[in-house]
């Protein structure tokens, strides 16, 4: 079988790290819910066309985890299908018929879709929207995959009913403007009754109701008899990609299970909470409208045709198994589970297969997720394979899973189970073999963190559980817990909400959404400094890009050229002029200005007008920030500091030299970062992002530990050296597999085209980039790392410096230094060893200090103790005083030294003043006073209070502190007055 890679784009733009671009609107999507109680089609469309993901918004809360699903057994499922058929042999026969019809066969793309407004690729059209929207050239007129989908709002089906999980496989056929309906309807006939071998009388068609060409064409030229064509209305068989844009109607095929049963219990095929008799496992879209803003429908020139038939369905049917699960594509993950918790899947009760279900699922979600470069954390994607993998971690124990089944009891089992699903890849990724390793380290310290806050989190929940119905049940309420303790667990016993949410309902406890969206919304808000979110200021997108070609980069090459203004927009809006002292953005024809991408940040500089009768600058606009919009429009943002600019100018761009050469360094010295940190730790790191700005270099980088001291060494080293070979860089232009056959590094989850822009510096890296960099490596004369630290987890950050701000910063600390020996009076290579000296001689001489003044404060104390005088009747001696600015310790020591002298029964309390607006204050009472009932800790801690503090201590000993000196002198009268009266009366 033949896999060929995808070439659409014209201009092979590619980068080191996630392009921060502006797409186009969401879109929406008519999905059909498989059961009233399933996830709602919003949130289908959610997922499908990407709101960005949101804790709380993705239609992923788990309700049940028991099963409820009815399945036929073994024996009921119909007799038919064409001998052994493996998941694999579906998946080859599927493309190969398509390919033998002249489909091109494509790779499955990656699970992190190409879009940034998507979270998750679920259906194999993702990689071609931008075709079908008309935005990019067809690349083939037709074309075929295997396309690896997530949907999360799927998740509360999973074991549940027999057809879905969150991870599967979806083959398609798709049309870009070549055939249509007609053939897509025959084919997909052809295939299910010739090729799979099911028989015609149990296949069952949905048309949209409006659509007699599709209903005739079922009929008339496929030979489906009528009274199995069902119609159905828009929510189910009508798709639009927005409200405008392209839409169109379309038919599903079902399987009928039980044909015997006849049609008068087919109702309703879509009333699929129920998959026992019928199930969908073909959906045909038929794109032939454009819908316009006034709503009508007009037809499309080029008609589409965009397919999905889910591969673990189709096994499930030919297989003759009850369900997804038990297929070959999943049933050896359970079987592992299974085993390593002890049970037997055959004799096993309805809620231990779903957890068992649950289990295989999820594995085969996270080994691909984290083969896609999605690292579990709390945001975004990571935080789909966070809670997908402590899911696993929770249902595994819940079933008896104990240790690693390897004989550790105290292991991680997860990655056991990733083994057999490593094992079981196939074409659709091939990497995932290679990044074994990397995949099972990962799920191995997640399950491992997980692990060790399970048991005190879970004690937590069952307390809150607890609370939760006694004040329901006294207050009459439905349980529920509140939005800030789901947060706390989230937060700190990194329970994701769901998995509370889960148990919580096992106990009949409701969660309060809202209030755990608040309380994550208060802390979104105060982390949201540390995140740079790029915002155009483009409005309406689609309008601008009917209008306006894309720009072409001269930047490469040249730092200046002539080009014409082709749009301006203030506020995002187009207007066609802009004046003096405006902020406006403008959309050249060409441009030697790079737009941020790849990490790089888009080019600082000028735009000129000329004109005037002198013949100088008529206009001048400063352009401090250029983004690319809707793939690759420029978008140049800047002030009009002279002048005015109008559509249609002609104009003179300088890109500031000097810092793009700042770019240039940090960006060829980044990836010379790349390779000397995968040869000191090893390459199973990869990048997990990065910003090469003017004066610095950020690398982010999977990785599971902080670096040592040794190795951020031996990296700055290696880099160094390789600046110091002075070695010519290559930068060619590529078939995207011959680029990956040389060795050049990709982005884990970034989309390229077939021709690609390889950055070569021979010998030491090889990276598919779009960015710019210098010509030889000596121009970054020096690197230079500032920091290395943690910022999620097992995502670290790497800061350094290159070219001319790795000289200054070298200066700027060399300057320290000089400052730093010529006070120390030594030279730089003595500094440390001179700084170790001055603080251990400071040290012993604050020692030394603190001994003499609490020698100075005893020798003060005796001075006193003859002045201390005597109550009656029970002959106690007490001393109050204010000792001054003796500190705590010296008040410490005389207090001793004078409840010793004083002799039992005697109350010594002393304050002080010691400066900073402290008051330190102690109380020493000997055993006689403590039986009169008093206690020193008590004592003083009342006394402390009218000086503005607090403390306490012993009965017979006790320190206090307070922050008002001026009422030290009114807290002691009081401490005087207080210990007198207690001491005095008969009964004490
Ligand atoms: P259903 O109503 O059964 O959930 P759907 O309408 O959501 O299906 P489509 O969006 O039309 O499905 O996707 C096309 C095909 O992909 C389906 O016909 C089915 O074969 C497969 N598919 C969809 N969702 C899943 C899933 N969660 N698990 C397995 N296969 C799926
Ligand atoms: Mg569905």
């Amino acid at each position: 079988m033949e896999v060929a890679a995808l070439s659409c784009r014209p201009l092979p733009f590619v980068s080191t790290a996630p392009a921060r671009r502006l797409r186009f609107p969401p879109y929406t999507l008519r999905l059909r819910p498989p059961s009233p109680s399933l996830p709602s089609i919003r949130s289908c469309v959610r997922e499908y066309w990407g709101e960005r993901h949101s804790v709380g918004s993705t239609g992923f809360a788990i309700t049940h985890s028991s099963s409820a699903s009815v399945e036929p057994t073994t024996q009921e499922v119909g007799a038919e299908g064409s001998g052994e058929w493996s998941g694999d042999a579906i998946r080859r026969r599927f493309l190969d018929f398509y390919a033998a019809r002249g489909h091109k066969i494509l790779p499955s793309s990656s699970l992190v879709p190409d879009d940034p407004t998507v979270l998750l690729t679920i259906a194999g059209m993702l990689q071609f929207k931008p075709i079908f929207l008309g935005k990019e050239p067809r690349c083939v007129p037709c074309a075929t995959t295997s396309q690896k989908c997530i949907r999360t709002n799927d998740i509360e089906n999973v074991g549940r009913t027999a057809r879905h999980q969150t991870f599967f496989e979806m083959l398609g056929n798709f049309s870009f403007g070549d055939y249509f309906k007609k053939e897509a309807a025959a084919w997909a006939w052809e295939l299910a009754t010739k090729e799979y071998g099911l028989p015609a009388e149990r296949l069952w068609i949905s048309v949209f109701e409006e659509d007699d060409e599709a209903f005739s064409i079922w009929h008339n030229e496929v030979g489906v008899p009528k009274e199995r064509i069902k119609r159905m209305g828009a929510d189910d068989n009508f798709w639009t990609s927005g409200p405008t844009g392209p839409c169109g109607p379309c038919s599903e095929m079902y399987y009928d299970f039980y044909p015997e049963r006849g049609s008068s219990d087919a109702v309703c095929l879509m009333d699929l909470g129920d998959d026992s008799r019928f199930i969908e496992f073909y959906n045909l879209v038929f794109m032939q409208y454009n819908k316009k803003d006034d709503g009508s429908l007009e037809p499309l020139r080029q008609k589409n045709i965009d397919t999905g038939m889910g591969l673990e369905r189709m096994a499930r049917i030919l297989q003759k198994v009850p369900n997804n699960y038990e297929t070959d594509l999943i049933f050896p993950i359970i079987e592992k589970a299974a085993s390593m918790a002890m049970v037997s899947y055959a004799k096993a009760d309805e809620a231990t297969k779903t957890n068992l279900k649950i289990i295989g699922d999820h594995m085969r979600a996270v080994v691909y997720l984290i083969s896609d470069g999605v690292i579990p954390s709390n945001i975004g994607r990571g935080y789909v394979a966070r809670r997908l993998i402590r899911r696993v971690v929770r249902t595994g124990r819940l079933i008896g899973i104990r240790g690693d089944g390897h004989g550790n009891s105290e292991g991680a089992f997860l990655p056991s189970l990733a083994e057999v699903v490593i094992k079981l890849s196939t074409e659709i990724d091939p990497d995932v073999k290679s990044r074994q390793k990397s995949i099972l380290g990962e799920l191995q310290r997640e399950e491992l963190r997980f692990v060790q806050t399970l048991g005190r989190g879970e004690k937590l929940l069952d307390e809150l559980l607890d609370d939760a119905v006694l004040n329901a049940g006294n207050n009459g309420n439905k349980p529920s817990l509140s939005g800030k303790d789901v947060f706390l667990l989230y937060d700190t016993y990194g329970f994701p909400v769901e998995i509370t949410a889960e148990i919580a309902s096992e106990r009949g406890v409701t969660v309060d959404m809202k209030g755990f969206g608040i309380e994550m919304e208060n802390q979104r808000k105060q982390s949201q400094a540390a995140h740079n979110v790029v915002k155009l200021s483009v409005k309406n997108e689609n309008e601008i890009v009917k209008s306006i070609p894309d720009t072409e980069f001269l930047g490469y090459d040249s730092l200046s050229a002539t080009a014409v203004v082709k749009g301006l927009l203030v506020n995002g809006n187009p207007v066609n002029d802009v004046s003096e002292g405006s902020q406006v953005e403008i959309l050249l024809d060409r441009t030697p200005f790079y737009a941020e991408s790849g990490g790089q940040i888009g080019d600082n500089g000028f735009l000129y007008v000329n004109g005037g009768e002198d013949g100088k600058q008529k206009t001048v606009i400063e352009i401090n920030d250029v983004q690319k919009s809707l793939g690759n429009i420029f978008v140049h943002k800047g002030i009009i500091k002279e002048g005015s600019i109008e559509v249609g100018k002609e104009i003179n761009a300088f890109v500031d030299a000097q810092l793009r050469q700042g770019a240039k360094a940090h960006h060829t010295a980044t990836h010379l970062l790349q390779s000397a940190l995968k040869s000191v730790v090893g390459s199973e790191t990869s990048q997990a992002g990065s910003l090469v700005a003017f004066d610095r270099l950020r690398f982010d980088f999977n990785f599971h530990r902080p670096l040592s001291e040794e190795e951020l060494m031996k990296i700055e080293s290696l880099v160094n050296q390789w600046i110091g070979t002075a070695t010519q860089l290559e930068t060619k232009v590529m078939a995207l597999q011959d680029a990956k056959n040389a060795g050049a590094i990709a982005m884990f989850g970034e989309k390229y085209s077939e021709e690609v822009r390889v950055v070569e510096v021979p010998g030491v890296s090889m990276e598919l980039c779009g960015g710019t960099h210098v010509n030889n490596t000596a121009e970054i004369r020096g690197f230079k790392i500032i920091s290395e630290q943690g910022i999620a987890s097992g995502v670290r950050r790497i800061e350094a410096v290159a070219g001319d701000a790795f000289v200054e910063y070298v200066c700027v600390r060399d300057n320290y230094m000089r400052r730093l020996c010529s006070s120390l009076k030594v030279k730089a290579e003595d500094v440390n060893g001179r700084v170790d000296t001055v603080l251990e001689e400071l040290r012993a001489a604050r020692n030394e200090v603190s001994s003499l003044r609490s020698k100075i404060a005893v020798l003060k104390a005796a001075s006193l103790a003859s002045s201390a005088t005597t109550i009656e009747p029970h002959n106690v001696r007490i001393m109050v005083e204010n000792m001054g600015d003796v500190d705590a310790d010296g008040l410490k020591s005389a207090a001793e030294y004078l409840v010793d002298t004083l002799q039992d029964p005697a109350a010594v309390i002393l304050g002080s003043s010691p400066g900073d607006g402290k008051v330190s204050l102690v109380a020493a009472f000997s055993p006689g006073v403590i039986k009169m009932g008093v206690q020193a800790g008590k004592f003083v801690g009342a006394i402390a209070k009218l000086c503005g503090g607090g403390g306490g201590g012993k009965p017979n000993f006790a320190q206090a502190g307070g922050r008002k000196p001026e009422n030290l002198p009114d807290a002691l009268k009081k401490a005087r007055a207080d210990i007198v009266a207690a001491v005095s009366s008969d009964s004490s």
